[in-house]
């Protein structure tokens, strides 16, 4: 994503406190497809099979998760708060905060002001950008 100045979207600048990462409750699911598990093992240089064994587990759903390690995910670097693969992070991942269900009316939910503190923060997004995230978290959601 790109940003500009002045932009009429929802205003958001990530303040790298690594929360969305982080175990909030019962919470803790970072879900990943299949074309997620190949770039998150080549980027680790890990056997497909190997990284779901050693990093994933399959719910009772049947959908594929990274393992949480207690408060964390296990690929955030708990003292720089920073993804430890960040180039190969997830859809998920990637496109947080801007999915759908976290804004109403063309403003933030008051659910997504709690887990993030970066919402509100910095120069507003534009909005074809923030719809075009949007757009990208629920395709992927359908997937
Ligand atoms: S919770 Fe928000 S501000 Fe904190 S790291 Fe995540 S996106 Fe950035
Ligand atoms: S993969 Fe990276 S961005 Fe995603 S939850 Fe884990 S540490 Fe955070």
């Amino acid at each position: 994503m790109s940003r500009e100045e002045g932009g009429a979207g929802l205003r958001f600048e990530c303040t790298e406190c690594g929360d969305c990462c982080r175990r909030r409750g019962s919470y803790a699911f970072v879900y990943i497809n299949d074309a997620e598990v190949d770039a998150l093992a080549e980027h680790l240089d890990l056997t497909r099979r190997s990284f779901m064994r050693r990093h994933t587990f399959l719910d009772e759903l049947g959908w594929r998760q990274l393992r949480f390690d207690d408060a964390a995910c296990r690929f955030l670097d708990a003292e720089t708060n920073k993804c430890t693969v960040y180039e190969a992070r997830p859809t998920q991942c990637r496109t947080f905060p801007f999915w759908r269900d976290f804004v109403e009316k063309s403003e933030w939910t008051p659910e997504v002001q709690q887990i993030c503190e970066g919402i509100g923060e910095g120069d507003a997004w534009p909005a074809d950008v923030v719809e075009a995230t949007m757009a990208e978290k629920e395709a992927w959601d359908d997937e």
